[in-house]
């Protein structure tokens, strides 16, 4: 399993983020159990989100914007490197309401946590079922692993369509098979839909998928410093 954090260098909206990752030592910062169903394997500081953005010259001061797939612990919690910040934070609707109210009633605390679930984030909430968020950079509404998870379809000049689906697949062979990973799913019925477009989405622009946590499906793809125009 890897966790993932994608940059784009804009040429309009300059340098963009979505999602974060975990945080700066995490384990430690969420502490059990959560910090033993995410274990840390294989782990070397430039994985840190701050470290692997400088690893292409540049800093994470330099970020113009965060769009956020969905608001769990382990995409979220690098957000508190925009906290104080302006730096716009792009999320739905739907899913910045259910992050406060899991936190807030302890719902669905542990998969959301106070950590980063804060004001003083520069929140800006969409919402429907698709949005241009910049050039080139579309979201969709993809319910069903939570109620308002959005994946991300970029369309690049040279490289075509990349589509990262955040949670809405673990890895690759939930959509491969059309199978949702068990529990974590919170609609099945929505998952099943959102299912649906994503496969229809995929076919129509012949895009290259990126899975939420899928390490095999990653290592088929450059990674940074190398990048894809
Ligand atoms: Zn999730």
């Amino acid at each position: 399993m890897v966790v993932i954090s994608v940059m784009i260098e804009h040429p309009i909206e300059g340098l963009i983020l979505f999602e974060t990752g975990c945080g700066k030592d995490y384990p430690e910062a969420w502490g059990a159990p959560l910090n033993d169903i995410f274990a840390r394997v294989d782990y070397t500081e430039d994985q840190e989100l701050d470290m692997a953005i400088a690893k292409c010259g540049k800093n994470i001061k330099d970020v113009k914007m965060v769009i956020m797939g969905h608001l769990h612990l382990d995409y979220a919690g690098g957000l508190e490197n925009f906290l104080g910040t302006d730096v716009p934070i792009y999320v739905h609707e739907t899913e910045l309401k259910h992050a406060f109210y899991s936190v807030a009633t302890k719902s669905d605390l542990g998969a959301y946590l106070p950590h980063y679930m804060k004001f003083d984030l520069n929140w800006q909430a969409f919402s429907g079922d698709f949005l241009e968020i910049a050039q080139g950079i579309n979201v969709h509404l993809a319910k069903g692993h939570t109620p308002g998870l959005c994946i991300m379809q970029v369309n690049l000049q040279d490289s075509g369509t990349c589509i990262f689906t955040t949670d809405m697949y673990h890895v690759y062979e939930n959509f491969d098979s059309s199978h949702p990973q068990g529990w974590l799913a919170r609609d099945h019925d929505d998952w099943v839909r959102s299912n649906q477009m994503i496969h229809m989405l995929q076919k129509r622009t012949g895009a290259k998928m990126v899975f939420g946590h899928c390490a095999d499906t990653l290592a088929k793809y450059k990674t940074a410093p190398e990048h894809y125009t």
